[in-house]
């Protein structure tokens, strides 16, 4: 008896992501969409589901255990531009309002600012579009499907790249 060849092993990608999974044949095609068009792994895991990063309404998700730690937010210029960003505290308004202020060039916020000296930052309608988000990956994931559907104009940096593939279903 001939010893049995070993199978041979998919190569595997270099790339490799996590991100909140969904109902099985879902995932299982974004998982192949993003193999094929991106090269990328996609591994899922269980604690959030795209579905709530995806269909976040800017209300923030309602949870039972309050964890306020964590957020992506958007800031509103008075000229109607915004700008979107994450933290892993409540809101990081107080750096912005001192950067704002200082006509820094730190923030991309400051920046607008000092390159357009008659705007202003209208504070008061700063949003939280999603809260309670104490993971990294995952908030970060939310910021760039956050700047990818809304392009705010304020952003240099249009956060963690996404594989175009994923237009599809955040731009739904
Ligand atoms: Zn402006």
């Amino acid at each position: 008896m001939k010893p049995s060849k070993p199978k041979p092993k998919a190569a595997s990608a270099p790339i490799r992501i996590t991100i909140p999974c969904l109902s099985p044949p879902v995932s299982h095609q974004i998982s192949r969409l993003v193999k094929n068009k991106a090269n990328i792994d996609v591994t899922f895991s269980n604690n959030k589901t795209i579905k709530t990063l995806l269909h976040a309404n800017g209300r923030g998700t309602s949870c039972s255990t309050p964890k306020p730690r964590g957020c992506v937010y958007q800031i509103l210029c008075g000229c109607g531009d915004t700008y979107i960003g994450e933290t892993l505290r409540p809101l990081r308004l107080k750096e912005h309002r001192a950067s704002v202020n200082k006509l820094d060039l730190i923030s991309a916020v400051s920046e607008h600012i000092s390159k357009n000296q008659d705007h202003a930052i209208i504070w008061e309608a700063t949003k939280a579009l999603s809260v309670n988000n104490s993971n990294w990956r995952q908030r970060k994931l939310q910021e760039a499907i956050d700047i990818r559907r809304s392009r705010p104009a304020i952003n240099c940096d249009q956060g963690t790249h996404l594989p175009s593939a994923w237009d599809l279903i955040i731009l739904e």
